[in-house]
This record gives structure tokens, C-alpha cells and sequence, in this order.
């Protein structure tokens, strides 16, 4: 084709879409009245009593009482129900999954080579429904994503190409040498630099975190230490990925378990610190004053029962009470102090219930911990919501995401509700369950 029959033909081609680009913008979003029995306001962190939420598109417009359905609206009654905003699970491994017995090394040698990234973005998507399907509208995904197949899931997600929830990636975690495999004398395949990306110096650390904000990433993972590996980043290193990602305007959530590590990453001013298993006051103190949140990815009981029920050797229950016990006290410990508490899972591990189920069961160990229903169920909206820096999540109130969810009962009064969510709807649209589940 000569360059002017080109340029005919696209021309012709540009008038033909012109129609269609102009209707486009003249057909009005989808308009929806959602009418609530019993709201929870997630910020006061209790029942508020019968509410509308008037949706535009995918963003509420207005909450507030009889509020009149403009004309051509749908209307949705859930006035025999209780309605929370889209639930947020802030410590998600959407692909990975380790059996019991395995090696991260031999979990990346099967992801990376045997099965490869096709089968693991699908095993991905399952995983993302389940949560979708949950009630859990929103994960934070925090690395071992064979490098950036979260922010692709999330991709696909949000272009209608499969259901799941919203994704909030790091692309791979900033680590030091070795990552959080197991030490390997020789790494053939380069198991190691698919799975995290390897800080050498405070100027790379510097490079990888613009090189995440480049793909896309919505927050930054960092793992001042990595067991079982004994290698740690510096605290030049750290203070360095805290600054570019402020620079950038991107969270930096911390895995860190001893209380040397979590305290460095604390002082550097890192936005979340995930586990922190053996934190001391102190730091806990240090934490409330800076506001930095902890992120508990601690088991219900009915978890741990569930999964180790899997292992060749059960442990007994009473070891296994007493490793939560370990959990909860740390929890309140935090709570006590005001620290405040996002909700993270942290599941990567085979879950029959599946991993949404798994996400509500850590909030019953909140719960088991000591904290109220409301409580833990501010950890999963509000709180994750500010966690995450973005202003339309974790709360159902104007210009927030049109994510929310509706159970039977009063889920302050206990979290039994959760179990069976009856209605889940994302951006406006209805995810899960029907619209007439919970007419009044
Ligand atoms: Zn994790």
C-alpha cells in the first residue's frame, strides 16, 4: 500500500470511529441506589443504621438517608442486611503457593521452569476470586510474583479479562543478597533474581524502587532481613528505598521479624511492618509515635488446625495454641500501644477453604487476640485503606470505590457473618451473590 492510500484508509478509518467515539461519551455511566439496612462506618468503627449509597459509575457519589433515585437508576435493596465497605486483605501472595515440605527455591524452580508463568498468572486469577468471592474487594500483593505477574494479573483484572479483586503490587521484593531462599551455594538458573530484586548499594536501592514506580508498582517491598537467610540490608540501604518511595509517593511495607531489623526499618520510616514476631515494646512505642502500622499474619485457630491437619506429623493442639498465644500477645501488646493494626494474611501456603476464607479467619484470630469484631474489622478497611495511601479505599463515603459488601446480622456483634457474605460488589458492579439476598 503506497503512503497516501495509508493515510486515505486511516483517515477513513478515523471518520468511521468518530460516531462511536463521540456516543461514548454521551452514554451516562450506570447509576445505582444502593439502599442499606445497617452501614458500618469504618472510620467510627460501628453501626450507623439504614443508609443510601448513590453510585455513579464506579465511584460513590453520596451516602446519606431516603436518598431520592435519580431517574433511570437502578436500585438495589439491601435493607435486610448489613453493609461494609469492600473488605482489604493488606499481606497477599497471589502467586505463590509453597507445600508443605518444600524450599522457596524448589517453589520458584517449579514456578519459573517446570510450570512456567502461563499456569501461574491462572493459578493467580483462582486465587484472586476466591478473595473476590470473600468479600475482600482489594489485596495488597506482596512479592514472590516470579517479578512483575501481579502487576499483569492486576492488569487483567482491571481490563475485565477475568473477576478478582483490586491489586495493590510491589513487583519483587527489594532484599539483600540471597533474597529469602534458602542459602544455595550455586543458583544455576537464577532462581533467586526472578523472585526478588537483589540491593547491593543505597544508589541501587535507589534505582530499583524508580524501577518498580516504571512498571507500575503501588507500593514498595523491602525485607531489611530474610530469613532464613542471615543476610540483612544496611541501614544506608534502607533509608534510601524509604526516600525514593516518598519521592514517588509510595508506601514501603517492611518484612521484618527480629527486633533489631523491624527497629532499623522503623527509624528509616517505612510505612508498615509485616509479622514483626519478636517486637519489643520499645519499638512498638516507637511505631505508635511514627504511626507506622503493624501488620499481624498471625492464624486463627481454626487455620492452624485446618493446615497443619495436612502435615505428616499434626502437632497437638496445645502446642499449637501456645505458638498463637505468642501471636496475640504481640497483637494487643501493639493495640495497648497505640499502634495502629492493618489486616494481612500472608497465605501462600495449600488452604482448602481456599484463600479468601483464609484472609476472614485471621480476622477471627484478631478477634481470638482480643480485639473487638469493629476493631478487627476497621484492621481490614479503614485501616488498610489509609495503609495503602489511597483516599477512595476502606471507607463508603463520596468519591470512595463502590466496593462493599453485605452479610445477614450485625458483624460487630461477631464475625460469624463474614462466613457467608450474601452480596459483593466492586467499582459498582456485583461480583458475587444476588441483588435480591437481602431485600427488606
Ligand atoms: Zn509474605
Amino acid at each position: 500500500m503506497s503512503r497516501l492510500t495509508l493515510a486515505a484508509a486511516a483517515s477513513a478509518l478515523l471518520a468511521a470511529c468518530l460516531p462511536t467515539a463521540a456516543a461514548a461519551q454521551r452514554s451516562p455511566q450506570p447509576v445505582t441506589v444502593v439502599r442499606v439496612g445497617n452501614l458500618f462506618d469504618s472510620e467510627a468503627g460501628r453501626m450507623v443504621g439504614a443508609r443510601d449509597i448513590l453510585i455513579r459509575g464506579d465511584r460513590v457519589a453520596e451516602v446519606g438517608q431516603a436518598l431520592a433515585a435519580p431517574d433511570g437508576a437502578t436500585v438495589i435493596d439491601l435493607s435486610g442486611c448489613s453493609v461494609l465497605p469492600g473488605l482489604i486483605d493488606a499481606h497477599t501472595h497471589l502467586l505463590l503457593e509453597q507445600r508443605d515440605g518444600e524450599g522457596l527455591s524448589d517453589v520458584a524452580a517449579r514456578d519459573q521452569a517446570a510450570q512456567g508463568d502461563v499456569y501461574r498468572v491462572l493459578s493467580g486469577a483462582r486465587r484472586g476470586r476466591q478473595y473476590l468471592e470473600a468479600g475482600f474487594t482489594t489485596v495488597r500483593d506482596l512479592g514472590n510474583s516470579g517479578g512483575y505477574l501481579d502487576l499483569m494479573l492486576e492488569r487483567g483484572i482491571n481490563d475485565g479479562l477475568v473477576p478478582g479483586p483490586r491489586i495493590y503490587g510491589s513487583g519483587p521484593g527489594l532484599a539483600p543478597a540471597g533474597g529469602q531462599m534458602e542459602p544455595m551455594p550455586v543458583d544455576p538458573h537464577h532462581l533467586v533474581g526472578a523472585e526478588y530484586r537483589i540491593v547491593v548499594s543505597p544508589d541501587d536501592a535507589r534505582a530499583a524502587v524508580r524501577d518498580a514506580v516504571a512498571r507500575g508498582a503501588d507500593v514498595i517491598k523491602m525485607y531489611p532481613e530474610a530469613t532464613p537467610q542471615r543476610t540483612r540490608m544496611s541501614v544506608a540501604e534502607m533509608a534510601a528505598v524509604v526516600s525514593e518511595a516518598r519521592r514517588h509517593g509510595i508506601p514501603v511495607a517492611a518484612h521484618a521479624t527480629s527486633d533489631a531489623a523491624i527497629r532499623e526499618a522503623v527509624e528509616a520510616g517505612v510505612t508498615s511492618i509485616e509479622h514483626g514476631y519478636q517486637i519489643s515494646d520499645g519499638t512498638l512505642r516507637l511505631m505508635a509515635e511514627k504511626g507506622v502500622w503493624l501488620v499481624p499474619t498471625d492464624p486463627s485457630l481454626e487455620m492452624a488446625l485446618e493446615f497443619s491437619s495436612t502435615w505428616p506429623q499434626q502437632p497437638p493442639r496445645e502446642e499449637l495454641e501456645r505458638h498463637l498465644q505468642a501471636g496475640r500477645d504481640r497483637l494487643m501488646r501493639a493495640h495497648r500501644l497505640g499502634v495502629r493494626i492493618a489486616l494481612g494474611s500472608d497465605l501462600y501456603f495449600p488452604y482448602g477453604p481456599g484463600r479468601g476464607a483464609g484472609a476472614r479467619a485471621t480476622l477471627d484470630g484478631y478477634v481470638e487476640a482480643g480485639l473487638t469484631p469493629a476493631q478487627a474489622l476497621q484492621a481490614a478497611t479503614w485501616e488498610a485503606g489509609r495503609m495503602l495511601g489511597d483516599d477512595a479505599l476502606g471507607a463508603l463515603r463520596a468519591n470512595a470505590w463502590a466496593d462493599l459488601l453485605a452479610v445477614e446480622g450485625d458483624p460487630t456483634q461477631g464475625l460469624a457473618p463474614l462466613r457467608s457474605p450474601r452480596l459483593v460488589m466492586k467499582g459498582g458492579r456485583i461480583e458475587a451473590g444476588e441483588a435480591s439476598a437481602c431485600a427488606g
